[in-house]
């Protein structure tokens, strides 16, 4: 019975965050849970993300689309994949109202959730709250978010986004002061602190639940005193977060452990959609290396369920994504993890895992890449 419950717990909480880790503490991630409503609905989807890659099941629709409002970024922070997207001369633009309402009006009560962000800055779109706006309180989706670096929000930009009825709000954040203001420039930290403390206190004076506010970090801007950057964010936001960019950073991608037996859960429940209206390969697809469909001419059912997706599945069954998907061969997820260190924050232990490349030298390999593996390969059928 207990391995019942264990199990039922595994499906619907992340058993196994690689990359993303929470400095905040479970109560307080859970009342972020509840805080989000539809409690049942959301815990079905949880369960269908988790389970449906680990079974190779595809559901009519996916768990989650990541929807860009913008490619664009007036930032340069060195870390970012924009660097990449300029070097490859790609066209970054804002994604237009009425490919969205299509995209909204099929899919609103099938896709649990939607980012109206992927790689730019969404408010960088003029459009952005009229597009909330359009998807939770017209078309009352479940859950509807974006990841920023807020930097263009005023206090008008904050009141109005408290009406559009957005479920929550990430907000990244990386380092200290100087460091902050070093990776982020052009935004000022105390100034962003202060836009931060005024959307909660509006928030709260008006009774509103959501938006949760999460602020994130990348685990190398606040490495050398994590403590200090929680002590900051914890009075003021429902999360705070940090990215292990070890990941993404330590090493050239050449470099990586590729495991070719990893199983990447993307491909069965979600889809990352451009600015305009292209289905790439997944959300780390950032140069838009493979197209699996384009929104302005098909619906997202069709593309979900057409041959290049299923292709793609059959690569993750195989074992041969890295024959026939070039971003997979630059792409950490698939990476093999040391298992490294860790911090501690307000005496609770946190992982801090770096990719096992072939220029470190690995301690011991956490096995965590094979999570998904099983069963025997067939014979590839993807191209
Ligand atoms: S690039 Fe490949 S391994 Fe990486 S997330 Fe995308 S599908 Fe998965």
């Amino acid at each position: 019975m207990t391995n019942i419950f264990k199990y039922i717990g595994k499906s619907v909480i992340n058993p196994e965050k690689r990359g993303y880790v929470s400095l905040t503490n479970r109560w307080r991630t859970f009342k972020w849970f509840l805080n989000e409503g539809h409690v049942l609905a959301h815990a079905w989807d949880r369960f269908k993300w988790y389970n449906c890659p680990r079974f190779f099941v595809v559901p009519n629709y996916p768990c989650h689309l990541e929807l860009e409002a913008s490619a664009a970024c007036q930032m340069k922070c060195p870390m970012c994949a924009q660097g990449k997207m300029f070097e490859k001369g790609l066209v970054l633009g804002n994604l237009n109202m009425d490919l969205f309402k299509r995209t909204i009006d099929e899919i609103h009560d099938k896709v649990y959730s939607i980012k109206l962000s992927w790689r730019g800055e969404p408010s960088l779109n003029p459009h952005l709250h009229d597009m909330i706006r359009y998807a939770k309180l017209e078309k009352k989706m479940k859950s509807v978010a974006f990841l920023t670096n807020f930097e263009l929000y005023d206090e008008a930009m904050i009141d109005d986004l408290l009406t559009t009825g957005v479920d929550y709000v990430s907000i990244s954040f990386d380092g200290m002061k100087e460091v902050y203001e070093k990776i982020r420039h052009p935004a000022k930290f105390e100034e962003t602190i202060e836009k931060v403390k005024y959307l909660k206190k509006k928030r709260d004076e008006l009774g509103l639940k959501t938006p949760n506010i999460r602020v994130q970090s990348i685990f190398s801007a606040i490495q050398d005193n994590p403590q200090e950057y929680f002590d900051l964010w914890e009075p003021i936001a429902d999360k705070v977060n940090y990215i292990s960019d070890q990941w993404r950073a330590s090493l050239d991608p050449k470099d990586y452990d590729l495991d070719p037996d990893y199983v990447c859960p993307t491909p069965f429940n979600r889809m990352a959609v451009g600015w305009d209206g292209k289905v790439f390969l997944c959300k780390s697809d950032y140069s838009e290396g493979v197209v699996l469909g384009d929104l302005n001419k098909e619906t997202v059912h069709k593309i979900w369920h057409n041959k290049k997706f299923g292709a793609l599945r059959d690569a993750m069954k195989n074992g041969t994504r890295l024959k026939f998907f070039s971003p997979c061969m630059f792409c950490t997820d698939g990476a093999r993890a040391e298992s490294g260190d860790y911090i501690s924050v307000d005496g609770r232990k946190l992982p801090v895992r770096i990719n096992a490349g072939r220029k470190v030298k690995a301690k011991e390999l956490d096995g965590s890449t094979n999570r998904w593996k099983r069963g025997k390969r067939k014979k590839s059928t993807a191209a």
